[in-house]
């Protein structure tokens, strides 16, 4: 038999997925482990999207995209994110993630080192293996509040590093950068000449004010990754898009014509009906995400556990050192003792051991009851390591 190809089989099995099946095979469990909102998406994003089926939209759309979506998302990103591509520098795309991947494999050739955040989404590992990439991390440091230091980040440029990745809002971290750290990773890319890929695909979660996006300051190198799933809980409809400089789109185009021809036509028609519908839902989500990342706040104090500070997101990031076990064991005992799923912080890299990753995503009263029980795990195992320490 002919070997797989070593860079395909290198992509180790994530451990959120690990967690998330665990879970599922356990009934009655309260899910934390993953960012996937428990609000349906809109009806009338749904409505778009069936008109559209039932009025012969069925056919392969171009592959960037929708010209009425790309003037829409041109207008999105002027109207949130504060800077101004054409429709023809943005291409609509399967998810984030796909537009990731793709931005990637655009700018780097293999060999190429690429500056990843730790703790940060696992994905961004995988997708730079699969492309014979080899990633570095820039750690984001608890003492620092998480936030990258521009010069860390320099020391670990080499002749062959080509792409910085940004991700703002963060998962896990539910962290925000403003302009000042923003610019000061734009200029050190400007230095180094290195593309910026941003994922920004929680754009519209953040709870004060807005997410500074690099394109601002740097629109010749960046390409910033958003996504519908999030913010129009739209996960399963698989929709998101990219906006870079006007030369790299057309080969971005192609690039996605190779992998996939065309997004699904119907989920373009439903973007568009997002895009242009009412906005109060978002506008709800957002409040809701803030409320209970205020909940998970007021316990990680009460229970003396540090947390990363919630400016965005739906995400708790919970520091757990203090427990007395590593966070893969927490994980799994508050799992098998309390029913209670949590992504461990080992899953987001090395640099996130010792913590947890809490997704508020589950109705108000099934987050109460899960921190309840969190609370009454943390203490089970402090009385422990108090009763060992007395013996
Ligand atoms: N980037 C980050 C940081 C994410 O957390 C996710 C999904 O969880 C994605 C990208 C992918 O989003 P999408 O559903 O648009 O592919």
């Amino acid at each position: 038999m002919r070997p797989l190809n070593p860079a395909a089989t290198a992509i180790a099995e994530s451990g959120i997925r690990q967690m998330m099946q665990r879970a599922a095979a356990l009934p009655d469990t309260i899910r934390l482990d993953i960012g996937d909102p428990d609000a349906p998406t809109p009806p009338h994003i749904i409505d778009a999207a069936e008109r559209a089926m039932r009025a012969g939209a069925t056919r392969y759309a171009p592959a960037a995209g929708l010209p009425a979506l790309r003037d829409q998302l041109a207008h999105k990103i002027e109207r949130r994110n504060g800077w101004r591509p054409r429709p023809d520098q943005i291409v609509v795309t399967q998810g984030a993630t796909q537009a990731l991947h793709t931005a990637l494999a655009v700018v780097a050739r293999p060999g190429n080192e690429v500056l990843l955040p730790a703790p940060a989404w696992p994905n961004y590992r995988m997708m730079a293996s699969l492309l014979g990439l080899t990633p570095r991390t820039y750690p984001l440091h608890a003492d620092h509040r998480y936030l990258p230091d521009a010069d860390e980040i320099e020391s670990l440029v080499t002749p062959r590093t080509c792409a910085l990745v940004v991700n703002s809002p963060s998962n896990p971290l539910g962290t925000v950068l403003n302009e000042h750290q923003i610019t000061r990773i734009a200029d050190l890319a400007e230095r180094h000449n290195l593309w910026i890929i941003s994922d920004e695909c929680y754009d519209e979660l953040v709870f004060h004010g807005h997410a500074f996006s690099p394109a601002r300051v740097a629109p010749h190198r960046t390409i910033a990754a958003y996504s519908f799933s999030k913010t129009y809980a739209m996960t399963g409809w698989r929709v998101g898009y990219a906006a870079m400089p006007q030369h790299v789109a057309p080969v971005f185009a192609r690039c996605q014509e190779a992998q996939l021809a065309s997004i699904s036509t119907p989920t373009q028609h439903a973007a568009i009906a997002a895009l242009t519908g009412p906005q109060n839902n978002v506008q709800i989500l957002r409040e809701t995400y803030r409320e209970r990342l205020a909940h998970v706040t007021a316990v990680a104090r009460s229970a003396n556990l540090p947390m990363a500070p919630a400016q965005g997101t739906f995400y708790a990031w919970l520091d757990i050192t203090n427990c007395g076990i590593d966070d893969d064991r927490f994980a799994r005992e508050l799992l098998d003792k309390h029913r209670v799923s949590v992504a461990p912080g080992s899953a987001f890299g090395a640099q996130g051991g010792g913590c947890i990753r809490l997704a508020v995503c589950c109705p108000n009263n099934v987050l109460t009851t899960a921190t309840a029980a969190l609370v009454a795990f943390i203490n089970e195992l402090r009385a422990s390591a108090d009763a060992q320490l007395s013996v």
